[in-house]
């Protein structure tokens, strides 16, 4: 008989190999095996298949190698992880198995002891939180689902989840896993999950040395543990009984994994390996993705808003949103500069956001405030100068390009303004303002060189040497600020003409974050051209479904996720024919595509006008998640052309 192994290796392949006659009663799918691969005597890989040699493709084999040796008596998940690992691979493009590897790599070669488990103990009471109410009664009964928990703007985890778990895993065998974005989040949460479940609770994250992962990988599969708190990769634990699959911040960028294969994105691999497991999944946020919302409207995901209407109108900063087409040519508006001066003068900080330089500068009518948006996609257009022709105007989001008007449809005014204040005329703006006061600065978008400069910047911020900082929105990723009093928008709205067709969402995260930093007390300005646009209409009550609402009935406009799946092509190279030969490859490849999906571009990257290097890509729109993937498979198989250079990708977050 013959094995089929799967190898943690970034190949497209699977291995043959002989199973020896003691092996052979014991080898199942599911199994890990040791064997020679290459030039290394002893690879851990999983067996797929076990296989009369008969029914074995071997024209690729000179000679056949034997298993080793068996790591496990039984599978080491309880359902099909191969199939999962398929799923991946098809889905974010990555080799398979690499996709199968992240669920048993870290899977400890010899189980290690374990204590036995505590004594039930006496579970501390909960407190009681009647928004939650219906939520806990729905997981108490319901013993399938996936849901979309809406939290409160200004709740804190730890007073939430407890209760959840608490009412999810009242089987005695019954386990739970707590994903959240970041590490360090667990302390907090295991010191509130302690109380309900005495001695076992876990946690898994990258920072364990070695004997620590083992053990929380063993006790989580001899289902010591009630609930395992974790970072990203915990999605890949296997488990005795697992009943509630937590996402904590499923919004958060984190749960994507870009950096390196195989690519995933683990609110989509949670959602999935739940249900092949039959527990319930739960994805938690203040401000859900889209995707989710879309789900929740659609049926897919049950919603629960854990939101007290009370609360709404509660604790929270002051919100304003104004209008700059009221004060033509100002950096900052007439009551944004009063309240800075205040909040400076009365010993507090001020956070002042702007636009990344000349990074989504949109052109308006000087008179009116008109400005022309793509009729494809609908962002504002950017000015476009090159020198050979014509100004041209371009949408940043699917490349199409149209001539600059010569009237303004709504006014007949003949002048037109190119807008966008970066963060250097707002710091210079703000020194007008301020004499004397210190002002830092922190682009996060620098040369290499200036980067320590500027964290040294961010840091006088943090420490309360600086009342103001200027800053890109990054900026409010990495900020503590003591004294912080008021935080302001410049230009809110470039990017919502970004390429980015998150944009909207980013934007209002971005709000969000600086909302959260305010605290109870404190005042946030949001200064836009587009008043009207449904990101700011509910802005100043923090009201999210309105917002996620007008967002998803555009992304319904323009066929954006969550009603298509994206697929991302780019090439790059010095000679510009390079690149359009594979965009013709591309569309050539694509061609069965028809209604099924449509294709965008090719779109320039901003700054790429300039630059010798020339760089395109196209985004293909697919109806189905099948259909994306053919696409991508296709898109990967493209013979490359020498010279260019290919990047292709699955559901891309970034646009450059
Ligand atoms: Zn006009
Ligand atoms: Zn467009």
């Amino acid at each position: 008989m013959l094995a089929e192994l799967s190898f943690p290796i970034p190949l497209r392949r699977t291995f043959y190999y002989l199973l020896p006659d003691e092996l052979e009663l014991r080898a199942a799918p599911g199994l890990r095996a040791v064997a020679p691969l290459g030039k290394r005597a002893a690879a851990v890989g999983m067996i797929l298949r076990v296989l009369p040699e008969k029914d074995a493709d071997l024209t690729k084999f000179k000679e056949l190698k034997s298993v080793t040796r068996l790591l496990d008596e039984e599978p080491l998940f309880p359902e099909d992880a191969p199939a999962l690992a398929a799923w991946m691979a098809a889905r974010w493009g990555s080799p398979r198995g690499l996709c199968l590897g992240a669920f048993y790599s870290h899977a400890p070669q010899e189980d290690p002891v374990l204590p036995p488990p505590p004594q039930p103990g006496l579970a501390a009471p909960l407190p009681q939180l009647p928004e939650l109410k219906k939520f806990l009664e729905a997981l108490a009964v319901e013993p399938e689902g996936a849901y979309l928990l809406r939290l409160a703007p200004l709740e804190r985890r730890e007073a939430v989840y407890p209760a959840v778990f608490a009412a999810a895993l009242a089987g005695e065998a019954a386990q739970g896993l707590l994903l959240v974005p970041d590490l360090n989040y667990i302390p907090a949460l295991q010191a509130a999950l302690e109380p309900v479940f005495p001695g076992r609770v876990g946690s898994w994250h990258a920072r364990l040395t070695p004997k620590r992962r083992a053990e929380a990988w063993a006790g989580a599969r001899s289902g010591l543990f009630k609930v395992v708190i974790a970072t990203r990769t915990g999605v890949f634990l296997p488990f005795k009984d697992l009943s509630l699959a937590l996402l904590d911040g499923e919004h958060e960028d984190v749960y994507r994994q870009e950096e390196a294969e195989p690519f995933y994105q683990t609110r989509e691999v949670l959602l999935r390996r739940a249900r092949a497991l039959g527990a319930r999944a739960v994805l938690a946020s203040p401000c859900p993705t889209i995707e989710s919302w879309g789900a929740a409207a659609g049926g897919g995901l049950q919603r629960f808003d854990a939101v007290p209407a009370a609360r709404l109108a509660g604790p929270g900063p002051d919100v304003r949103v104004l209008d700059m087409t009221e004060y033509p040519g100002d950096i900052l508006a007439r009551p944004l500069a009063d309240a800075v001066r205040r909040a400076v003068a009365g010993g507090g900080q001020a956070l002042v956001i702007a636009g990344r330089k000349g990074y989504a500068s949109r052109l308006f009518c000087a008179h009116c405030g008109w400005m022309p948006r793509c009729k494809e996609c609908g962002p504002g257009l950017t000015l476009l100068k090159t020198a050979a022709a014509a100004p041209v105007l371009l949408c940043r989001r699917c490349g199409k390009r149209e001539p600059k008007p010569e009237v303004c449809p709504s006014c007949g005014g003949r002048v037109f303004r190119d807008y966008g204040a970066g963060t250097q005329k707002t710091q210079e703006a703000l020194s007008k303002l301020l004499p004397g006061t210190k002002i830092a600065r922190f682009d996060g978008d620098v040369l290499r060189g200036s980067l320590k400069a500027m964290k040294a910047e961010l840091e006088s911020f943090s420490k309360g040497e600086a009342d103001v900082l200027v800053g890109t929105r990054i900026a409010l990723r990495e900020l503590g600020a003591p004294r912080l009093k008021l935080a302001a928008f410049i230009d809110a709205d470039a990017d919502l003409s970004s390429a980015d067709f998150r944009a909207a969402e980013k934007a209002y995260r971005s709000f969000y974050g600086a909302w959260r930093l305010l605290g109870a007390a404190g005042e946030l300005f949001i200064q836009t051209r587009e008043a009207g646009h449904y990101v700011f209409s509910r802005l100043t009550e923090m009201d999210y479904p309105s917002f996620a609402d007008g967002e998803l009935a555009a992304r319904r406009d323009f066929f954006y996720p969550p009603f298509s799946h994206i697929v991302k092509a780019r090439f790059a190279s010095f000679d510009p024919r390079g690149v359009e030969s594979a965009g013709g490859d591309l569309l050539k490849a694509l061609s069965f595509l028809g209604a099924d999906g449509e294709i965008l571009g090719p779109v320039t990257p901003p700054g790429q006008e300039k630059k010798r290097f020339f760089s395109e890509y196209y985004l293909v729109k697919a109806a189905s998640e099948k259909t994306a993937a053919r696409c991508l498979a296709a898109a990967q198989a493209l013979v490359q052309r020498p010279g260019v250079k290919y990047f292709v990708e699955a559901d891309p977050h970034g646009f450059q």
